[in-house]
């Protein structure tokens, strides 16, 4: 039979700003860890974003916490998100599911004012949701006291463990009191989270959703191949060439990224960068205009990659393939999202064969290689791999865009809850 959001024991207040979502049923990490984290057990989450995960931890803290009351400068819990957009739409989403309770929020992430932040602290936070280096920035110039915190979420911890976080998480975490519940959530499970899950959990329970870095299931893939040189003119070929509303173009090296973005502009195309050297005012305001739809194409690194739920989006480039094979997956995740059907293209030289075969060694099957007038087609060498994508085979891409609208939908990779089978 299947669970409903009602079977879960939420609070009235949380099913209702959940049934305003329009959400029908709990996805899959939502079923398993809701239960769990109302237990009051700690909780390992192998989950992807894109599974519902966040509604998966925020919904039940929402609900334990409405009982109590925050002290000025004691948050009651704490979310750690790897970067500011994560932190940003987590917030968002505590917004959401919390506006039938009244529970404050705090969004403590770099970039912004930190005079501003110690003010609402001051009037004390029922959840404080935080990148590590600005939490630890506050805390030690005596802003914030970490006693009172009851939850603690570690979400993206495979991301946190890319970055460099570790250490700063390793000194926020042995600063919080030792009886709280801690909530871990990571797509993969590097040794090195293993350790943090071991020495910072206490009896956790494992729940898991989707094996790690599963590709989108709704997003077609092609690939090709040019001279280092003639990037932008393939780039600009793809764009003319296909019904493109909305797109991220993902570069490896953010020094690349305002160039690229300036010669769009000049080619009138509406782009915008979007990168971690920005201000965060800057990031949030392109971001927002990217949502709007005045700006359609986004030029970023990837700090844009992972967890980044804008939906609708219809394209990815791979402007540069990435070095790491789970980057490509979280890249062309921004688009296939919720259901959708998507499209990615990869921009390749020779020099991204051991690249591309990581790829596809991980996503467990071929990407299609196209050929553009006048570009240089490199087809794939073995046989026996399968297309990573059912409609691989044609050469017509905007054929195959419209022959496959009876594709699968999920967007999910392979965790498609039952809402979308
Ligand atoms: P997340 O993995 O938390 O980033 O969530 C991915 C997307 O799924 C977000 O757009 C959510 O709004 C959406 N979502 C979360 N839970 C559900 C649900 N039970 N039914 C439908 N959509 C959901």
């Amino acid at each position: 039979m299947t669970t409903t959001f009602k079977d879960l024991g939420l609070t009235p207040e949380t099913l209702k700003a959940v049934e305003e979502c329009g959400y029908e049923i709990p996805t899959p990490i939502q079923e398993k860890a809701i239960p769990i984290i109302q237990m009051g057990r700690d909780v390992v989450g192998l989950a992807q974003t894109g599974t519902g995960k966040t509604a998966g931890f925020t919904l039940p803290m929402i609900d334990a916490l409405s009982g109590g009351r925050a002290r000025a400068r004691m948050p009651r819990s704490l979310i750690l998100e790897p970067t500011r957009e994560l932190a940003a739409q987590v917030a968002e989403n505590f917004d959401t599911y919390g506006k039938h309770h009244n529970l404050s929020k705090v969004l403590l992430v770099g970039g912004e004012s930190m005079n501003d932040q110690t003010k609402e602290l001051e009037k004390g936070v029922d959840v404080l949701i935080a990148t590590p280096g600005r939490l630890l920035d506050l805390f030690e110039r005596g802003a914030i006291l970490l006693t009172d915190i009851k939850i603690l979420v570690i979400d993206e911890a495979d991301r946190m463990l890319d970055m460099g976080f570790i250490p700063d998480i390793e000194k926020i975490v042995s600063r919080l009191p030792k009886f709280r519940q801690t909530l871990l959530f990571s797509a993969t499970m590097p040794p090195e989270i293993k350790r943090l899950t071991d020495k910072f959990l206490s009896n956790p329970k494992e729940v898991s959703v989707a094996p790690p870095a599963s590709p989108a299931k709704t997003v077609t893939q092609s690939m090709v191949y040019c001279h280092p040189k003639k990037k932008r003119e393939t780039l600009e070929k793809i764009l003319q060439m296909e019904d493109v509303k909305n797109a991220f173009v993902f570069l490896n090296r953010k020094r690349d990224i305002d160039g690229l973005s300036d010669w769009l502009k000049k080619n009138d195309y509406a782009a915008a960068p979007l990168h971690g050297d920005m201000i965060q005012s800057k990031r949030t305001e392109t971001l927002e205009r990217f949502r709007s739809g005045d700006v359609t194409i986004l030029i970023c690194s990837d700090v844009a990659a992972r967890g980044l739920d804008i939906k609708g989006v219809s394209h990815v480039f791979n402007y540069d393939i990435p070095f790491n094979a789970d980057d490509y997956v979280h890249r062309i995740g921004r688009t296939g999202r919720a259901g959708q059907k998507g499209r990615a293209w990869n921009i390749a030289t020779d020099d991204d064969k051991k690249f591309i075969e990581a790829i596809e060694k991980l996503i467990k099957g071929s990407i299609t290689v196209e050929k553009l007038d006048g570009e240089k087609e490199q087809p794939p060498k073995s046989e026996e791999r399968k297309p990573a994508n059912k409609n691989a085979k044609g050469k017509n891409t905007k054929k195959q865009m419209a022959d496959d609208d009876d594709s699968d939908v999920t967007g999910f990779g392979d965790d498609m809850p039952a809402f979308f089978r």
